[in-house]
């Protein structure tokens, strides 16, 4: 059964020698029909993606993946194998997630955050996505039941949320704007004051004033950050308390949790905060 053998094995039968296999990815994510890997050091890096299309039959495509620039978050990928479509559909724990990779970001990694936010959610509950991108977190909370004012502002990231809204059959429950949130905000279009706030973001503390004045008391608030490793995680603590300071209120920081490595020396951290 091919399937079953590594990505070492197909290497080794296109020639690949141990030293050359030693710099081959030790790992790539499936997303939907595509494959995303970082090559790395590799070399003949076309046939580590067509070794990944052996080793995943069900992939049609295969990408190479580098960072994820500027404030639209766009990725920068190029192409490896296969038939070079990278548009697809990818599901994960029932949430179906339409995207073109070329076009906006997917973290893999992210996976258990996206499927936390659909369990800290209750039914009814009125949530604003400050940084909705494809829905990542407003899919799976509008499918646990909440209504969820949804903010994007990259117009093809917009395009896919109200996509995956249809897809995902939450339209009703998914008010998206493709707007700046802060914006929407001021505009008081986040229905009145909301019991939850999701911050998905690196940059979002520079808008937790913002996010507080669309914050009922007593609602939640889950702040992302890229932070470095000596201040995981007093530092998002901190500009947690010190924007309710600002605003009055009183705070209580509910949980903390690594999302995945950021960077060499950086974690990528989410903070909970109930705001009175
Ligand atoms: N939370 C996602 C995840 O788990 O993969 C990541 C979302 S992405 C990092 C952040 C999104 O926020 C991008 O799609 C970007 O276009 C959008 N964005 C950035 N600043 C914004 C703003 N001021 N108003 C609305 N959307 C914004």
């Amino acid at each position: 059964e091919p399937r079953l053998r590594g990505l070492a094995d197909h290497l080794r039968e296109r020639g690949w020698t141990d030293d050359e296999l030693d710099a081959a990815p030790s790992s790539w994510a499936v997303v939907g029909s595509v494959v995303l890997v970082k090559p790395g050091d590799s070399p003949r890096p076309e046939e580590v993606g067509e070794a990944l299309l052996d080793l995943h039959g069900e992939a049609d495509t295969v990408l190479a993946r580098g960072g994820i620039d500027g404030a639209h978050r766009e990725p920068d990928v190029t192409f490896l194998a296969g038939e070079g479509d990278t548009e697809t559909v990818h599901t994960e724990h029932g949430t179906k997630y339409a995207l073109d990779l070329a076009e906006v970001m997917f973290s893999p990694g992210n996976e258990a955050e996206r499927v936390r936010m659909g369990e800290v959610v209750e039914d009814g509950e009125s949530v604003l996505d400050m940084f909705a991108g494809i829905g990542y977190f407003t899919l799976p909370m509008a499918r646990a039941g909440a209504s969820v004012t949804a903010v994007e502002r990259n117009p093809t990231a917009f395009r896919y949320l109200v996509e995956n809204a249809m897809l995902n059959g939450v339209s009703e429950r998914v008010t998206p704007y493709r707007a700046d949130c802060r914006d929407v905000i001021r505009e008081g279009l986040a229905e009145g004051e909301v019991d939850r706030v999701v911050m998905g973001y690196y940059e979002a503390h520079e808008y937790l004033d913002s996010a507080l004045s669309a914050l009922s008391p007593g609602g939640v608030v889950h702040m992302h950050e890229a932070t470095p490793e000596d201040l995981v995680f007093e530092r998002p603590i901190s500009r947690l308390e010190a924007a309710a300071a600002d605003a009055d209120r009183a705070t209580e920081v509910l949980d903390t949790r690594r999302v995945k490595g950021y960077s060499e020396g950086v974690a990528h951290v989410v903070a909970d905060a109930r705001v009175e």
